[in-house]
């Protein structure tokens, strides 16, 4: 089988000096939602940020053997990588939803009435179509974020990247978003400690430290293996 994403040797240094990637393999096959885990600070936004192009360091990143070191590929990698960004306000900016989810469609080409009706649809995957006509701000963390995946999904990529996709949601909304992703097909990077939707998503789980990915195995073993499973109890027995 051909790997969706192949990354090799990646690393990354911030403009400012700061290393963040230092030599970073990685692959990933149709069907996999990989977990990424580490401490704070570890690389793993940086990482997925070279997914689709959106940060360019040394090293292979190929995605559907398209070759991110040419830059001609950057288009149609961005129209197989969707990218949903840990803060919703960051991806949502148009007056209303409906024009918000279109505007990738839009910008990859589609003509408008295709665009739209992309974007219908892809309201209707994430039961949010009755908001098309609403102002985007307005919403609730829960549904903003339901419209950022619409965006996402408006396009059909092969791979979704998704940061720290459960912030800010209450327990429902979470788990609403977690049967969602459990019912999209495409392959999946997710950065998230979440334990119940790592428990319930992860194929796999890798556990960045220092800019590398120092283990892998499933999503239990990684938790177990780095103590990261059980919150300590409170003194009195709360
Ligand atoms: P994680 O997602 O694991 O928390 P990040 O990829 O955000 O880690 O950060 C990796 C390293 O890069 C950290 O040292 C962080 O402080 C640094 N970093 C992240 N973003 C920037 C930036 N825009 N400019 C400079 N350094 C950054």
């Amino acid at each position: 089988m051909l790997p969706l994403i192949e990354v090799k040797g990646l690393r990354f240094t911030y403009p400012d000096g700061t290393p963040a990637l230092n030599g970073v393999d990685f692959t990933l096959y149709p069907g996999e939602t990989v977990f990424l885990l580490g401490p704070n600070g570890s690389g793993k936004t940086t990482f997925v940020l070279h997914l689709n192009g959106l940060l360019r360091g040394e090293g292979l990143v190929r995605v559907c053997g398209l070759d991110l070191r040419d830059p001609r590929n950057l288009p149609t990698v961005r129209a197989k990588v969707g990218v949903l960004f840990q803060d919703p306000d960051d991806q949502l900016f148009m007056p209303t939803v409906l024009e918000d989810v279109a505007f990738g469609p839009l910008n990859f080409g589609y003509p408008r009435e295709l665009a739209f009706q992309k974007a219908r649809e892809a309201l209707a995957r994430v039961g949010m179509s009755h908001a098309a006509d609403r102002a985007p701000y307005h919403l609730s963390a829960g549904e903003k974020r339901r419209v950022a995946l619409a965006g996402v999904l408006a396009t059909n990529p092969e791979v979704l990247v998704l940061d720290e996709p459960t912030t800010f949601l209450d327990p429902p909304s979470q788990r609403d978003l977690l049967c969602l992703l459990r019912e999209l097909h495409q392959a999946k990077v997710i950065v998230s400690h979440d334990l119940t939707l790592g428990r319930a998503l992860a194929t796999r789980a890798l556990f960045f430290s220092g800019g590398k990915i120092v283990a892998q195995g499933s999503f239990d073993e990684i938790i177990h293996r780095f103590g990261w499973a059980t919150v300590p109890s409170q003194p009195n027995g709360g």
